[in-house]
Order: C-alpha cells, then sequence, then structure tokens
C-alpha cells in the first residue's frame, strides 16, 4: 500500500510537471491537495510521510472525526458542499475552505472566524457547466457574490474553484476552465482591496493535466493517488 501511493504521487507529480511545462509554468507553482474522502487515517499518515502536504475532506463530519484523530499533520482543505450548520467543524481547522457559494454560509464562516479571531481564507466555488446535479454560483453571478463578500472582515476571498463535469476525453472541459480562469483575471482586474486572487482551484483526477495546462495553480486529485473509493 504505502508503495503504491508514493508511486502514484510520483505519477501524479511528473504530469503535473509535464502539463505544466507545455504551458510554459513552473511546476513549483501547483498544489496538490490529496483528496483523502472515504480513505482510512491509517493509509492518510502513509501519504503524509511518502510526501504529501495538502488534504482534501469534502464532507464536514468525515473531516471533524479525521481531524480529532490526525490533527494539523498536513494543509486541510474543504472542498465539499459546505451547509451553515456544519461550519463549526472546520474553523480553526481547515486552511482553506473551496467551496463558498453564497452569503449565508460566507456570513457563518465569517462570525466564526471572528469569534476565534482569525481570518480564513475561502474561495468561490463557480458551477461554470451549469449542470443542475452541480454546487456553486453561475458564473454569471461570481464577480457579485464576491463584491457582496468584501465588508466580512474575518474571510479573505482567495480565488476561485471548480468542479469540471465527468468525462472520458479531458479535452472536452478544457472550455470550462478557460471560463473560471478569466473569470478569474476579471475580478483580479477589479483590484478590489479586500480580495485576493490567488489560487485557482481546478483539476481532478480525470482532468488534471488539462486544469494546469489552463492555470490551475490548486489541483484535487483523489483516485490517482488513492486508488478508486469503494
Ligand atoms: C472527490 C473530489 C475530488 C477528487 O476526485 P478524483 O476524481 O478522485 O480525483 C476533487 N474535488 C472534489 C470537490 C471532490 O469532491
Amino acid at each position: 500500500m504505502a508503495a503504491d501511493i508514493a508511486a502514484n504521487i510520483a505519477s501524479v507529480r511528473a504530469r503535473v510537471a509535464e502539463a505544466a511545462v507545455r504551458a510554459g509554468r513552473d511546476p513549483a507553482d501547483v498544489t496538490i491537495v490529496a483528496v483523502s474522502k472515504t480513505v482510512g487515517v491509517d493509509t492518510i499518515r502513509e501519504a503524509v510521510a511518502a510526501g504529501l502536504t495538502d488534504l482534501g475532506e469534502n464532507r464536514a463530519q468525515e473531516f471533524r472525526d479525521k481531524y480529532g484523530l490526525l490533527g494539523p499533520l498536513a494543509h486541510w482543505h474543504f472542498i465539499g458542499h459546505l451547509q451553515t450548520n456544519k461550519v463549526k467543524y472546520l474553523v480553526e481547522k481547515v486552511n482553506l475552505i473551496h467551496s463558498v457559494d453564497g452569503m449565508a454560509v460566507a456570513a457563518e464562516i465569517d462570525r466564526l472566524s471572528k469569534r476565534a479571531g482569525l481570518q480564513q481564507r475561502v474561495l468561490v466555488e463557480v458551477n461554470v457547466s451549469g449542470e443542475a446535479s452541480k454546487s456553486g454560483v453561475g458564473a454569471g453571478e461570481a464577480m457579485a457574490l464576491v463584491d457582496s463578500l468584501r465588508p466580512l472582515e474575518n474571510i479573505k476571498v482567495s480565488g476561485l474553484m471548480t468542479v469540471a463535469p465527468l468525462t472520458d476525453d479531458p479535452e472536452t472541459v478544457r472550455p470550462y476552465f478557460r471560463r473560471l480562469r478569466a473569470l478569474f483575471a476579471d475580478i483580479a482586474g477589479r483590484a478590489w482591496p479586500e480580495v485576493e486572487m490567488r489560487y485557482l482551484s481546478m483539476g481532478m483526477s480525470g482532468d488534471f493535466p488539462v486544469a494546469v495546462e489552463e492555470g490551475a495553480n490548486v489541483i484535487r486529485v483523489g483516485t490517482a493517488i488513492f486508488g478508486p473509493r469503494k
């Protein structure tokens, strides 16, 4: 198991490097978030021992339980749909919340972060494809949402995230990644002092090389590191 994971990490890193070079980018600018949902804590420990620095979970209670056992052994990312009443499991524990998609959840993150005396970095999740099954704010509403989050002093909007449609051919999702990157540039162009457009989180096991070619600097990879989920 340990050998498999180490080999998988090496393979993902090599593919990130190739994609970055194709795009004229520095591979070191791409952070690999290992998505450990459904993966047991012993395996997660092995993966961190093998060199992973960033872990992602998509369910708040699962994150809470794992954090209780593992603590801050890596940078933790929350990447799943987030309900307001689950925010309490995350604040003070996660480095980056990728999935803010509305004012209510943002206001709760702000409130609990203020109480904890910290500023929480968040990304706005954008449903670029418009698929009904996907969470995230529509591409046409993302700018307005970021604008409306500016007064919240205890969150820092730090970029954008998207989940592309599942596909066997990653070329079909390239236009969605392009669209998110263009939106990222548009928002950065507003030069709002409260907002930092720093992280562009896009790309999963099936499509991360294309995402890196299109400018992703955070990719979220589960299956390609840990193997298929049960
Ligand atoms: C599960 C998940 C991933 C990783 O998916 P893989 O295809 O296993 O790499 C990435 N992002 C989100 C939001 C996820 O829920």
